[in-house]
């Protein structure tokens, strides 16, 4: 599968799925450099939103359950909408959310503090 760039090195460093499992309150080390990386708070707002929308309305869902019918009925359209709120959460967050640096590695930060940024690659 396709490796995503890293926002700090542009090495194809992060694996499609890392990047889709990973939240803003997350962070990732880029096995390149070392950088922290994490996606963007203000694009991931709308996935919390559909995710929460997918969440309760599961449960408008589950109050409808009546009988065997309407049991086997609600749950084939909790599966259904649960499923289209995760594709569509997948590619919306793979497309408009971008991935940022929260950190740079260590060994650059070190390096400016003494004042010669290529003193340490
Ligand atoms: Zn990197």
């Amino acid at each position: 599968m396709k490796r995503l760039n890293c926002p700090h090195c542009n090495n194809p460093t992060i694996s499609w799925l890392r990047k889709q499992c990973l939240g803003p309150a997350r962070r990732i080390n880029c096995p390149g450099c070392a950088s922290k990386i994490s996606v963007a708070w203000k694009n991931s707002v709308p996935t919390f939103i559909a995710v929460t929308i997918a969440v309760v309305s599961i449960g408008y869902f589950g109050a409808e359950i009546r009988s065997l019918i309407g049991f086997a009925w609600a749950t084939t359209l909790i599966i259904l909408f649960f499923v289209l709120t995760m594709v569509i959460v997948g590619i919306y967050h793979h497309f408009f959310v971008p991935l940022e640096v929260r950190a740079r590695p260590r060994s650059e930060r070190v390096a400016e503090l003494f004042g010669s940024e290529s003193a340490v690659d």
